[in-house]
């Protein structure tokens, strides 16, 4: 299991290419662990032993090892991620993943042509009623936690737009997909000793607390929050929000009053996520006075872009305060502002007593 006593200071990024998984070991020996991090969330477009068919991507098993070794020498909890229910195509976005290419009938939306884009269509989801998606996902999901020598899985479940329209869900309520999937992924990893990690968008009312369709939801899924036991308390919730919100982000004290370990995620700009930091704060301050469930438990910096030998190298430039461009250099930017907030973490009454 994965261990909520110590602040999770973690970084995310995609990895798509076996040629990339050396760079990526660069950043962990040189850029991560000399900062502190303790967790990297891994979304990695790979290469399945079990269907290889389906394969998203070419990072291998012996790769994922060796990342974890990486990460085990560190003291680094490596987190693979595999986008589910959501985020089932990306870039071009019409274009679904070979496993949903080979199995059309389990989409939720048939018949879109090749080339929509936004507005018109923004991703493929799987459909929430059809649980024959599981007897493909459940192998990926454990090959993957193996690979890694997981305590934690994340499962994505961000960005979901295409819910309740298909005509076996169509009657039901999106809240109600959402939750079963969640319930359906969290004890398949439960059974296994391994935490769940989601993104917590779905889980909040957009229009209620003035965030966008994407970072919030607006098709009827919020309401999965208060059902606790399917969307359990025992997950770990990343709240992302990459906006400056001149309001704050009341997000984080929702999700930690219900009792959530809340992780707020911030992408590509510092000043964004030190605004978002500071409103972060508060919450935690509130949940210690009011004696609130959840806790503030860490923070996370994301990377959108698949990782690769210049962006590291701009990356590890930024964090050395060097004055670098191009690719990366925002990430690093962010990681040398954020980290050493994320570290005074450690100093914390909440974490320090436990
Ligand atoms: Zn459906």
């Amino acid at each position: 299991m994965f261990d909520r006593s110590i602040p999770m200071i973690g970084f995310h990024t995609i990895i798509k290419a076996h040629e990339s998984v050396d760079a990526l070991i660069r950043l962990i020996e040189e850029g991560l662990a000399p900062n502190g991090f303790n967790t990297i969330i891994l979304e990695m477009r790979y290469a399945f032993r079990c269907f290889p068919e389906y394969s998203t991507g070419t990072i291998t098993y012996e790769d994922a090892g060796r990342i974890a070794d990486a990460c085990e020498q560190h003291g680094i909890r490596l987190v693979p991620l595999l986008p589910c229910l959501s985020h089932q195509s990306a870039g071009p976005r019409s274009i679904p993943y070979p496993l949903f290419q080979a199995h059309p009938e389990l989409l939720e939306r048939q018949g879109v042509v090749p080339g929509t884009d936004w507005p018109d269509f923004v991703l493929h989801s799987w459909c929430a009623s059809n649980d024959d998606v599981y007897q493909y996902i459940f192998p990926m999901i454990d090959e993957m936690a193996q690979a890694c020598r997981a305590q934690a899985f994340h499962i994505g479940m961000d960005e979901l737009f295409d819910v309740a329209v298909c005509p076996k869900c169509r009657s039901k309520a999106p809240a109600e997909l959402y939750a079963r999937t969640v319930k359906l992924l969290h004890d398949h990893l439960a059974a296994q000793g391994l935490d769940t990690m989601i993104w917590g968008d779905r889980l909040l009312d957009a229009q209620k607390m003035g965030y966008s369709m994407w970072e919030g939801d607006r098709f009827g899924v919020h309401p999965a929050l208060h059902r606790r036991d399917e969307v359990t308390r025992d997950i770990i919730v990343c709240d992302w929000h990459y906006e400056w919100h001149s309001a704050g982000y009341p997000s984080v004290e929702t999700l930690v009053k219900e009792g959530f370990f809340t992780i707020p995620s911030f992408w590509r700009d510092e000043k964004n996520a030190a605004h978002f930091w500071l409103h972060a704060l508060e919450a935690q301050y509130l949940a210690n006075r009011h004696g609130w469930a959840g806790k503030l438990g860490g923070m996370l910096c994301t990377n959108w872009r698949s990782l690769d030998d210049e962006a590291v190298g701009n990356m590890l430039a930024s964090i050395r305060g060097e004055d670098a461009d191009g690719p990366g250099a925002d990430i690093g930017r962010v990681i040398r502002d954020m980290a050493p907030k994320g570290r005074k973490m450690f100093e914390y009454h909440s974490f320090k007593t436990e």
